[in-house]
């Protein structure tokens, strides 16, 4: 059956569906969705349950959209939106997209202005013609958020034709002549750590999960991907992005240079963060002098043509293949990437990088899935001694030295990278100083780690149930907490590091590799009443590595000529908190499969050092019986 074909039975069987009084004007397949336009949208607003069932019928998720001729006037519709709106909802921006009778509501309560069971949602509907959609303003403007959103915007209508092409690839049918097979490739990754990426692949399919980058001393590496099985790159069906470091996602708009033209499929705070890591990557390649792998023009294209997925719902990626996004409690958004293949043939699980515990922000990762025969699992921490202190130790760890330092009037200086550990650091400190088990001073935020925090706001829900819970019922989000100050010029930093006053200072780069934590390491080592305080894993080969092992000359240069170099003495304390890794130890990684249901016949270990991958492996076949394979790279594996 061509698309055509399936296309023409689907306008039939929604015809027959629906009763005769609907008028339809079009069907069409925009990705995974089924969208129906129609001059009488008002009338389905009372017509869910024929709408659930044939979205069962048709196994599709469906889409009313109002055909353009029934659109109310602009302002007219602004005016009854903004009076059927409950007043406490606090509307920020209204956005219309003309092109497909949509029309954006960015408040701060998006609950309020859906109402209950979607009632309010409904009213509007009934009221000018458009769909509205809801969405939640940042409580922080985050200039990323903003700027996707608004590019999002402005491509409405070349993104709604990609979809269509892209829904058109979806429905070309599946292949009849072979029996059916499913097998994956290690692209990178595998017994090492950085450039992950892997294809998973069918008689009928190809999808790529993740296509990161390496960073070495000289070239970053990239992925195994101009191989036989992946080219060309115009054959691949989607790409899925399991989350936002550089090492998972570094390269994706590098494929669209090579000719990929498909769809990403990523959480939404993963599109985000992504994008934010991406533009940076080429900020710091720039001026460092080293010719970037792709232009910006290729992050917009990214943009373009990423299709988001919350947790739990599940899309078909291509003919023959389902994907559903889990939490992975490592970053936010981070996901572990389920897909079904066939009617029942077979079921795989990428994890992603994976917190197996509760952290500060996140639930731990998820290990329950519907069906489940085979998992490819990080092992970043699975060597045999590979045991880490628990958050609350760690946080014990924060406590003392904070504590310690304030009291003799010194300030506390982190290293973070700007993702992630800045904000559950965020999270701790504001605790510590809100149960006063620390006295209450300023925390600054320098580098990057501002926008990163406004990003988090923007999606509460992807945190854990705690942090949920204080956020929606208390309303009350400890990352917006007075004691943190943004540093964002060259003024405000160096009235922080030239003020007696005490405070906390979080800034980038995590490993001291440069960045702003740098200015404040030179003024503040010499003085012994200062401390810096490392929570974040040191690379060999970096200032923060070699500091943690205890050189304590410091190399300040003043120019770019020798004589120009003049050494500091650090004096200010050197402390190491252990235990806020976003990735699982070995126990937890034991226990995730442990707990795992249903339990995978197949497992196979990459994202870790040859030896980690080999233990972990060897472990986890002596403990569960299972086969076990620390794969290498370019390796394959048929699943069926
Ligand atoms: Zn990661
Ligand atoms: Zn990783």
């Amino acid at each position: 059956m061509t698309v055509e074909d399936v296309l023409r039975e689907t306008k039939a069987k929604v015809r027959a569906t629906l009763p005769p009084s609907v008028d339809l004007t079009d069907v069409e397949f925009e990705g995974a969705l089924l969208v129906i336009y129609t001059k009488h949208p008002e009338k389905f607003a009372d017509m869910s349950d024929t709408v659930r069932h044939l979205a069962k019928i048709l196994q599709k998720r469906i889409i009313i959209r109002p055909d353009p001729s029934v659109l109310q006037p602009i302002d007219e519709s602004e005016k009854k939106i903004k009076s059927i709106l409950p007043e406490d909802v606090e509307l920020q921006n209204i956005y219309w997209e003309p092109d497909i009778g949509e029309v954006t509501i960015e408040v701060a309560k998006p609950g309020l202005a859906i109402g209950p069971g979607g009632s309010v949602l409904n009213e509007i509907k009934r009221a000018i013609g458009w769909t509205p959609k809801i969405q939640r303003a940042p409580p922080l403007p985050s200039k990323t958020v903003q700027e996707i959103r608004g590019y999002i915007r402005q491509m409405a209508e070349e993104r709604k034709q990609f979809l269509r092409i892209v829904g058109r690839r979806l429905h070309r049918g599946t292949s009849t002549t072979q029996k059916p097979w499913v097998r994956m490739s290690a692209l990178g990754a595998f017994r090492e750590v950085g450039r992950s990426c892997s294809m998973l692949q069918t008689q009928d399919s190809k999808v790529l999960i993740d296509c990161g980058v390496k960073f070495n001393q000289d070239d970053p590496e990239t992925p195994y991907i101009h191989t036989g099985e992946v080219l060309p790159f115009e054959s691949i069906d989607a790409v899925v992005v399991t989350h936002a470091h550089l090492d998972h996602m570094g390269l994706v708009p590098l494929l669209f240079r090579l000719g990929f033209n498909g769809p990403i499929y990523c959480t939404p705070p993963t599109r985000d963060l992504m994008t934010l890591l991406q533009v940076d990557y080429l900020k710091v390649a720039a001026a460092n002098g080293v010719r970037p792998p792709y232009t910006s023009d290729h992050i917009r294209q990214c943009i373009k043509q990423t299709i988001t997925l919350n947790y739990g719902d599940t899309t078909d990626i291509s003919p023959d293949v389902r994907l559903t996004l889990y939490n992975a409690g490592h970053i936010l958004g981070s996901s572990v990437a389920h897909f079904h293949v066939g009617d029942g043939l077979y079921n795989v699980a990428w994890t992603g990088d994976i917190k197996y515990e509760r952290t500060w922000l996140f639930n731990p990762a998820q290990n329950r899935f519907p069906r489940l025969e085979a998992v490819i699992m990080e092992s970043t921490y699975g060597g045999a001694q590979d045991f880490q202190p628990s958050r609350k130790t760690a946080s014990t760890g924060v406590k003392d030295i904070v504590e310690r330092t304030l009291k003799k009037k010194g300030s506390v200086l982190f290293p973070v990278f700007a993702v992630g550990r800045s904000q559950e650091m965020m999270i701790v400190l504001e605790y510590l100083m809100r149960t006063e088990q620390i006295p209450k001073v300023p925390v600054y935020l320098d580098g990057m780690i501002w926008e990163a925090t406004a990003i988090h706001t923007a999606y509460p829900e992807y945190l854990n149930n705690q942090l949920r819970a204080q956020i929606f019922q208390q309303g009350e989000n400890p990352l917006l907490s007075d004691i943190f100050q943004r540093v964002d010029s060259y003024d405000k930093r160096q009235s922080i590091i030239d003020s007696t006053e005490p405070c906390v200072v979080l800034a980038t780069s995590g490993m001291m590799t440069g960045g702003p934590v740098m200015e404040y390491l030179k003024a503040w080592a010499p003085d012994e009443r200062h401390a810096l305080v490392f929570c974040g894993f040191q690379a060999d080969g970096t200032l923060g590595r070699r500091i943690q092992r205890g050189q304590r000359d410091l190399p300040v240069s003043e120019g770019p000529r020798p004589e120009q170099t003049r050494t500091v003495r650090i004096n200010m304390d050197v402390d190491t908190v252990d235990g806020f890794s976003g990735h699982s130890d070995r126990r937890q990684l034991m226990n995730y499969i442990a707990n795992m249901d249903p339990r995978p016949d197949r497992i196979f270990l990459g994202h870790g050092e040859e030896s980690k991958c080999i233990e972990l492996a060897s472990a986890l076949h002596r403990k569960f019986g299972a086969e076990t394979r620390a794969l290498m790279n370019l390796e394959s594996v048929r699943f069926r």
